[in-house]
């Protein structure tokens, strides 16, 4: 027998329209716009409104209009709603924040790590002194990939198929967790300069290059969550092997490690961040051998992002990171050796390259929204509802 929707079901999948509505909205809207942007009738949606307040999901307050107009109300999260806390896991630090519906953020903590894995119980610390009722689900942004949502591979700390099922023990609240670089675009795409395409990519550039492809503003994530390791594509000719084991990938021309080997130095993790960032100085003062260095990285990227625009037909492509100063210094550069290596037919049309505009609370943000993704759930808000 074909499922049928119930009344019931109807109406759940309503207030959970809703209350996406009124997370995904760059303002506050108000209710008679949130009616018009689900397509009901303003009664529809004053009683939806009503259930939701009731079940402290959302509050209403009156809305400033300036004297002229129907007095309206603004759509805001409710006091006593639940929150989502994120945390943003780097090589060195960590930062744990706390997120309202509507994506508002409350840095509550945050410092610097000894690189193991204990990093996790110190963060595990933070979470209970902070957490009070109203917390229902972490986001955690990592760097590196993790397999199947739980093994983790960090190899800039060494860490190879770490548990994450260790890691977070049974003792966390529900936590969802997430590479940095794929939620820093999946921020650019619901809050920042990816806002509203329909199939986009995002790339955010440090030692090396890693990003993701968005559609809809979702997060591609692969049959065992994986997918996006671009800078592990042979798209620009390399012959040297990547730690990653395999030769030639992308990243070995792009990014803070590139920059520093065509500098004619070692790469290195530690201070080689710095140091590529005193390459671009040098290059912005007209040091030739520092500006050939950078030339070299502006070109690589363009072409791989050109290679990969063939493939997925991105409207547009937002950087973070070193994209950022990358565009900055040497957009003409990107931009034409995106061009060559787009096919011909495409080039009167190539894919915008946008400046990302989360800048370093991309993945912060991209673990909120994963956490609040996990709310907004029919499921979730029935129970929030059944118990009001
Ligand atoms: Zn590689």
């Amino acid at each position: 027998m074909p499922q049928t929707m119930t009344s019931a079901d109807l109406r759940t999948h309503n207030q959970v329209r809703l209350l996406r509505a009124v997370h995904d909205a760059a303002v506050p809207l108000t209710r008679a716009e949130a009616a018009r942007v689900l397509g009901i009738g303003r009664n529809t949606a004053a009683a939806l409104v009503g259930e939701l307040e009731q079940a402290r999901l959302l509050h209403e307050v009156p809305a400033e209009t300036g004297g002229r107009g129907r007095p309206t109300t603004l759509l805001v999260p409710h006091p006593e709603g639940p929150l989502a806390f994120a945390v943003d896991f780097r090589e060195d630090t960590w930062t744990l924040a706390s997120v309202e519906l509507g994506g508002a953020i409350t840095e509550l903590e945050g410092g610097e790590h000894d690189r193991t894995p204990h990093a996790f119980t110190e963060i595990r610390a933070a979470i209970e002194r902070h957490a009070t009722d109203r917390l229902a689900v972490v986001g955690f942004a990592t760097s590196g990939p993790i397999r199947d949502g739980r093994r983790l591979h960090i190899s800039h700390l060494g860490w190879d198929e770490v548990d994450l099922d260790v890691l977070i023990g049974a003792d966390w609240p529900e936590t969802l967790v997430d590479n940095d670089a794929r939620l820093a675009g999946l921020a650019e795409a619901r809050r920042g300069a990816l806002r509203g395409t329909g199939t986009a990519m995002h790339f955010h550039i440090d030692f090396d290059i890693g990003g993701t492809l968005l559609l809809r503003g979702d997060a591609q994530r692969g049959a065992h969550g994986i997918a996006g390791e671009f800078g592990h594509m042979p798209l620009t000719g390399s012959a040297l092997e990547c730690m990653c084991g395999v030769r030639g990938c992308w990243s070995l021309d792009v990014g803070a490690n590139a920059l520093v080997r065509r500098f004619g130095a070692r790469p290195g993790y530690v201070e080689g961040r710095d140091f590529a960032r005193e390459i671009l100085r040098r290059a912005e003062d007209g040091d030739p051998q520092a500006a050939a260095a950078l030339d070299a990285n502006a070109a690589a990227l363009g072409k791989g992002l050109g290679a990969l625009a063939n493939a997925l037909d991105p409207e547009a492509i937002s950087l973070s990171g070193l994209g950022l100063d990358l565009i900055r210094l040497r957009r003409d550069l990107i931009e034409s050796a995106c061009a060559e290596n787009l096919m011909a037919f495409r080039r009167d049309a190539p894919p915008q390259i946008l400046p990302g505009t989360m800048g370093d609370a991309g993945p912060l943000t991209g673990a909120a929204e994963i956490a609040w993704d996990a709310l907004l759930t029919p499921d979730r808000v029935k129970n929030r509802l059944q118990g009001a």
